[in-house]
This record gives structure tokens, sequence and C-alpha cells, in this order.
């Protein structure tokens, strides 16, 4: 697209322009003030992008879009996400995003801990959640004394904001409420873990501790479990 170089050439320099410009625009957007897209791109066309086109300035913000998009935060919505990019491409747009303060990596990056696992739900809660997190398809074991699963943070938060502090198993509401004011409620997967269950919130619900045995420790857990994915619409049998 027009200077004929490949969208993988683009500089960090470069990168980092149209995270700002893509940021400044989601504020604006945000703010709930009018977005003149043609004119930001225009702007971006006379600093660091000059050397890019419209059309390539704009496919950049799609992209921007998608690494949003896949850590549930607000994206422009005149910008649909694209198509996933190549790890590298991504991975320096990630890298742009960070460096100009646009999240934290650190809340998103899957644990084994469980102390670990729930600072991180307790912080991604409290945000707004826009769209379904990707989930981890296939956890990955990890030794300690016991085996354990490095789980993702985003979709423990998601799924306990979805239940929204009543129990998907049995409807109640939780039990009681924590010293930080968050009802409590468990996530289990529905295929377990350590049976090759995902960690998708296809997979994960939000229980009260007594359904949550239930599902470990009763005489009926098949039947239980089965249950579950007729009251929750979002899982799929795995
Ligand atoms: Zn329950
Ligand atoms: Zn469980």
């Amino acid at each position: 697209m027009g200077t004929g170089k490949k969208s993988e050439d683009w500089s960090d320099a470069e990168l980092e322009a149209a995270v700002d410009g893509y940021l400044k625009m989601l504020a604006i957007e945000r703010s709930g003030q009018k977005l003149n897209k043609a004119h930001e791109n225009r702007l971006l066309r006379e600093g660091v992008l000059r050397e890019r086109s419209k059309g390539s300035i704009e496919y950049r913000m799609r992209n921007i879009s998608t690494e949003l998009n896949d850590l549930c935060l607000p994206y422009i919505v005149g910008y649909v996400p694209a198509a996933h990019l190549g790890a590298g491409v991504a991975h320096r747009i990630r890298a742009a995003m960070i460096a100009k303060d646009a999240f934290n990596p650190d809340d998103y990056a899957p644990t084994a801990n469980d102390q670990e696992l729930n600072a991180k739900v307790l912080k991604l809660e409290q945000q707004e959640l826009v769209g379904t997190p990707r989930g981890i398809e296939k956890p990955q074991r990890v030794s300690g004394t016991t085996y354990t699963f490095l789980r993702d943070p985003l979709v423990k938060a998601w799924v306990l904001k979805q239940a929204n502090g009543v129990c998907e198993g049995c409807g109640q509401d939780a039990p009681f409420k924590q010293p930080n004011g968050l009802h409590f409620l468990e996530v289990h997967h529905v295929k377990h873990l350590a049976n090759d269950g995902t960690d998708l919130v296809t997979n994960a619900v939000a229980l009260c501790p007594n359904c949550h045995r239930r599902c470990h420790h009763s005489t009926d857990r098949e039947e239980f479990a089965a249950s579950l994915y007729t009251k929750v619409k979002r899982l799929k049998p795995e």
C-alpha cells in the first residue's frame, strides 16, 4: 500500500506514533466528543508517518484495535479489529502500547500461583471488560510441589463479573462478601484442567462453594456438570 514497503517494515518509532495517535483518538471518542478520523490521519502523515499512506495507517489502527480487543479493553468503534498479525509485529505493537501506558502487561500475564492469580483478577474485575477474553486453549502444565496450570486472570475476572454475585450452578446469591466488598464465588472449569480442559470462558463457571464441592465430590457430579451446560448458555462441552 502506498510506499510499497511491507507492513512489517514499520519502525518502532512509527508504531509508537500510530499508537499515540490511536490513544488520542480513543480518548476523544470515549469522552463523547466527535472524532474526525480523517483529520487525525492527516496529522500523522504530516509527522512521523510521512512515508505511510492513508490506507496503511487506517489498517495499523485496526491492528491496534485487535490488540486492545484481545485484552478486553475498549477500542475505537470505527476501527474494527483486523485479523491477527504475525506474532512479531503484534508483539511490537504491544510493546509500543506498553511504552504509551495503554495497559500493564503484568495484569494479564497467566500465572500458576493462586495468590498472584487472585490479585490480578481483583484488579481486572474493577475495570470495564469489553467483549470476551480469548483465554487459553491448552493451559500449560507447570511442575512445582504438585502439578498446576498457568491460568488467564482475564478469564477468571470476566466469568466473575458475568455472574455478578449469583452462583451459576444454583442461582443463589453468593454466601458472603469479601473484605474488599466483592461477592465470594469460585471459578470452576467444567472439564477439569487436569483432564485437558481449556481455560476459556466457554469452560469456566462461577459457583458458590457448595456447588463447587458438588462438582468435585458429589455422587451426582456428572449429572450436575451436565446441567451446567443447559443453565449457562456460553458453556460448550469439551
Ligand atoms: Zn451454587
Ligand atoms: Zn473446580
